[in-house]
């Protein structure tokens, strides 16, 4: 069988297995996201591993980012999953006396997920566990660029999972193009801008829902009144996690003038308590994905004054943690998500023109805003429109199952998390049921007897 034929057979079982009912039952889901959650404890110490080979992440890392927020993920889903799946009554219109309202949930049907490699393990299970408890099957395709973790999650998924109902397909763009041509019922996809387009142009030829989780460049805006110290400890965190390869990343910064050079030195300080004076040599900071990304992003260090890092070791694809400063808002660094450890700081003014300065570029996936003061909080959120983010912190907002997560306009469409990784695999069917105790002549042309009620 050639690629695209296996393609279709796995496809075709999947919807067949759909079909049958074999998804439908609330039980059989809780215990499919049990053998999950069991297959992901067990293997542990296999995906530490995998990920210190794919991206050189440390064992902190790989639970905090990955292991850890799955398996809350996952037990909150199955807590959760009766109260979800359950039909919702709703109220009648006063037009519709003798009916009964209910909304019921249904799964889509055959469910395509496609991952990225800068979270591959988490980023490819938890769109699987909102698929599984809403009922689908799911064709899972990871990252070529994470190829330990892409075969550690097909080993995975075949041991606990039958393929009708969750299977693994590696490869890359030509094998993601042969899913892509297949109709599937939704699909789920995690990546870049440029692919997600891709993705959506796909989709439409069959008329498939997508959520396209995205990336784009997230500011984070450091106001005078904020607690600088603490400020630039978690910038430091947030940024330089996975050494920047976060899609939520701060990916500049814009600094009120005023507080400007007391807080970079500052967050030099953080960076340099986190990561080592020698960050290159810390066995525990990732390193760049590719050669390619590693030349992309050190291509860089000549946009602006790099106050720290601006170094980096092409042998092991490490870049120390840089602070860009005096970088102009036309510079390369500033035109495309940077998705790796170098932060531009860009200065204002006055807040407007920080907000003025984010509303003209695309709509971003993530805005940190780092202030003591509640007007200030109230201003930026009602004037600027992002996906989702933190007042006072950085990236905790992924992390909790009870936020939807995910972009708005070029950033994404659709969220997930929690309940709404549910609500994301689900179609929210409508269904009025109609008294046939009465009926009103009214309701039919050439009524003759006005609003007589007719009893049976
Ligand atoms: P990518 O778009 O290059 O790749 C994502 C997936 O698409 C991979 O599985 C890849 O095989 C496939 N792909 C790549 N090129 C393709 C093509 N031409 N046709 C069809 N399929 C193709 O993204 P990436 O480099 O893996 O990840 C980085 C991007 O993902 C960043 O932009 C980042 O912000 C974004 N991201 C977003 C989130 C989020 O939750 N919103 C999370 C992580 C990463």
């Amino acid at each position: 069988m050639t690629a695209e034929e296996q393609i279709q057979a796995l496809l075709s079982n999947q919807r067949a297995y759909f079909l049958k009912g074999y998804t439908r039952s609330v039980q059989g889901r809780y215990d499919q996201l049990g053998k999950l959650r069991l297959a992901i404890k067990e293997k542990e110490r296999a995906i530490m591993d995998a990920l210190n080979k794919d991206l050189n992440k440390s064992e902190f890392e790989a639970y905090s980012t990955e292991i850890g927020i799955l398996l809350e993920e996952i037990s909150f889903s199955q807590k959760n999953l009766k109260k979800w799946a359950a039909p919702k009554k709703v109220k009648t219109a006063m037009t519709h006396i003798g009916t009964t309202g209910k909304i019921v949930p249904e799964p889509f049907g055959t469910a395509l997920i496609i991952a990225p490699w800068n979270y591959p393990f988490q980023l490819a299970i938890s769109p699987l566990v909102g698929a599984i408890a809403a009922g689908n099957t799911a064709i899972l395709k990871p990252s070529e660029f994470a190829p330990n973790v892409s075969k550690l999650l097909k080993n995975l998924v075949e041991e606990i999972f039958p393929a009708e109902l969750v299977a693994v397909v590696e490869g890359g763009i030509e094998t993601n193009q042969l899913l892509l041509a297949e109709k599937f019922d939704t699909i789920f996809f995690t990546g870049s801008v440029p692919v997600g387009k891709i993705v959506m142009e796909a989709a439409s030829k069959h008329l498939t829902p997508v959520t396209l989780e995205l990336g784009g460049k997230s500011p984070c805006i450091i106001h005078k009144d904020a607690d600088l110290k603490l400020s630039a400890k978690r910038i430091a965190f947030g940024k330089f996690t996975n050494a920047g390869q976060t899609c939520i990343a701060p990916d500049y910064l814009l600094v009120h003038s005023d507080v400007k050079k007391e807080f970079l030195s500052l967050l030099q300080a953080e960076i340099t308590e986190m990561f080592s004076e020698n960050p290159l040599l810390n066995e525990n900071y990732s390193r760049m994905i590719s050669e390619k990304h590693f030349n992309r992003l050190t291509e860089f260090f000549s946009d602006g004054k790099a106050i720290l890092g601006g170094t980096a070791d092409r042998d092991s694809l490490k870049i120390a943690p840089t602070i860009l400063d005096e970088v102009k808002a036309d510079a390369a660094v500033m035109q495309e998500e940077i998705f790796g450890p170098i932060l531009p700081v860009m200065e204002y003014a006055d807040l407007d023109e920080a907000i003025t300065f984010i509303q003209v570029r695309p709509k971003p996936l993530a805005l940190y805003l780092f202030t003591s003061s509640k007007q200030t909080e109230q201003q930026v959120i009602e004037q600027v429109s992002f996906g989702g983010g933190c007042i006072n912190d950085t990236l905790m907002h992924i992390a909790t199952p009870h936020l939807p997560f995910g972009g708005v306009g070029e950033s994404g469409m659709g969220n997930y998390h929690g309940k709404y990784s549910f609500e994301a695999f689900s179609h929210y069917k409508s269904v009025l049921h109609q008294t046939t105790k009465f009926d009103f002549s009214f309701r039919y042309p050439n009524a003759k007897n006005g609003l007589k009620l007719i009893r049976r």
